[in-house]
């Protein structure tokens, strides 16, 4: 079997994967900005890295995840005033959402999950550490800067000289010694939330949140840290600026992943609402919304339809159903196998695309075997098939997705045959009215009835 491989934004390259700690993995994921319902967009980013941490796992690694939360944020302050609510508590909603939005997808909770807001000491602490060593100061305003031009490096995963950088137009140099320099920490303006620090009270700036904690859960240097594109610059450049001249050897591999577009633009905010994941579910099953989300490999855009979504369902479906009569056959639920092109897809830079052929394949021949009544050959292909889908968080035996208890799909079955019995009377008696209206009323219920040889089988299904 292959080893893992993945590709880095920082040397442009796949290269083969070395934990520091042999059999070890830390990873670090920016997490959401608690201000707004999570949409797809957000959500694609801890779908890609559940993806790459389920894959570690699976590998024999043991895989300590972090993603923070950033519970203080200017955009929080203003949804505060507009929702007319505390600013805690327009974090503490979002975050909700976004934690329910991530089980319904079945994104594993994070190891550790933390606040900014509960870690203001140890940003306290950097900056002090950065004070001292010469790459930061406090030029007396409430704010903290860092000092761009004291940097041994900058700018070398976005690829940019310091020299083309465009300082900001409202650039203002009263305090600041280059226009480019950026605040550790902001200064508290009246009203706003604050903490005291030894340069006076005011709250972090985002990029030296994400510093701190990962130091906090990880040391001084860890294995992978992950994000979206869109956060290379300024956010990661920042990150890697504040934690190097901390003296930190900070993040070994960095991990990007492309955005979910519409008509090939980064998701607009008109088509936002309708993209909340809250909507979507209404149309998909959170199953089928992960398996859409994870289809594309991590490094690619994934252009956004309602059609694809359907399409990409439908297809699942199809898998889903081999499996659901794989287990009917073989009188167990499927094993979790990985197959050896499995591994050797999810090796190569995780490429789910070459995985799911795989699965598709597997699947077509698991169900020619179904028809020839070849069992041990439908053993074999349900278990790669489950196996796989389970590494992509899309194992439909998962208790996650089980739509009820065992009881209740036990009484549901009872009431769903009493029903076809009923049909098949009313039809035998030649009452097709009442045979009809039982079988629009199931219809219009979601239920899926298919002929199979072993009688009618059910699905409930959007
Ligand atoms: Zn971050």
């Amino acid at each position: 079997m292959s080893a893992l491989k993945l590709y880095s934004t920082s040397t442009r390259s796949v290269a083969p994967f070395q934990p520091i700690e042999a059999g070890k993995v830390g990873i670090y994921l920016c997490g959401a900005t608690v201000q707004a319902n999570p949409h797809i967009g957000h959500i694609r980013s801890g779908v890609n890295f559940d993806i790459l941490r389920r894959w570690l796992i699976a590998s024999g690694f043991d895989v300590t995840f972090i993603r923070n939360v950033t519970d203080i944020d200017d955009k929080i302050l203003h949804k505060a005033v507009h929702e007319e609510i505390p600013w805690w508590a327009v974090a503490m909603k979002y975050e909700r959402a976004f934690t329910e939005a991530y089980a319904a997808l079945n994104v594993l909770p994070p190891t550790y999950e933390p606040r900014a807001t509960g870690h203001v000491t140890q940003m306290v602490q950097l900056m002090e550490r950065l004070i001292a060593n010469g790459s930061a100061y406090a030029p007396g305003n409430g704010d903290v800067y860092l000092d761009v031009r004291s940097l041994k490096r900058y700018l070398t995963l976005s690829n940019q000289k310091l020299d083309d950088l465009q300082p900001a137009e409202d650039a203002d140099l009263t305090y600041k010694k280059d226009p480019r320099d950026f605040a550790l920490w902001k200064a508290a303006k009246p009203g706003d939330p604050s903490w005291p620090t030894p340069w006076g009270d005011g709250r972090p700036g985002w990029h030296l949140e994400c510093s701190a904690m990962a130091h906090a859960y990880l040391g001084e240097e860890f294995d992978i840290h992950g994000g979206g594109l869109d956060l290379i610059f300024p956010h990661h450049e920042n990150e890697i600026a504040q934690s190097e001249a901390a003296g930190w050897g900070f993040a070994r591999t960095w991990m990007h992943n492309a955005w979910v577009t519409t008509a090939g633009e980064k998701m607009s905010k008109s088509l936002g609402n309708s993209l909340q994941v809250v909507e979507l579910l209404k149309r998909v099953r959170g199953i089928e919304l992960r398996w859409y989300l994870g289809s594309a490999h991590y490094r690619s855009m994934l252009e956004f339809s309602f059609e694809a979504l359907e399409e990409s369902s439908v297809g699942f479906r199809r898998i889903e159903s081999f499996l659901h009569r794989s287990k009917e056959i073989i009188g167990a639920e499927p094993e979790l196998t990985i197959a050896p092109e499995f591994a050797d897809a999810m090796n190569d830079d995780l490429a789910v695309p070459a995985a799911l052929a795989f699965i598709s394949e597997q699947a077509r021949l698991g169900n020619t075997a179904i028809t020839s009544g070849d069992k041990a050959a439908i053993v074999l292909r349900a278990g790669n098939v489950r196996g796989a889908l389970n590494v992509l968080g899309c194992d439909p035996f998962d208790a996650v997705f089980a739509t009820g208890s065992a009881a209740s799909t036990e009484t549901l079955d009872g009431l769903i045959s009493l029903a076809l019995q009923q049909r098949e009377a009313a039809r035998a008696r030649k009452d097709f009215a009442t045979s009809d209206a039982i079988r629009d009323t199931i219809t219009e219920l979601g239920i899926t009835i298919e002929d199979t040889a072993a009688g009618p089988r059910w699905t409930v299904g959007r």
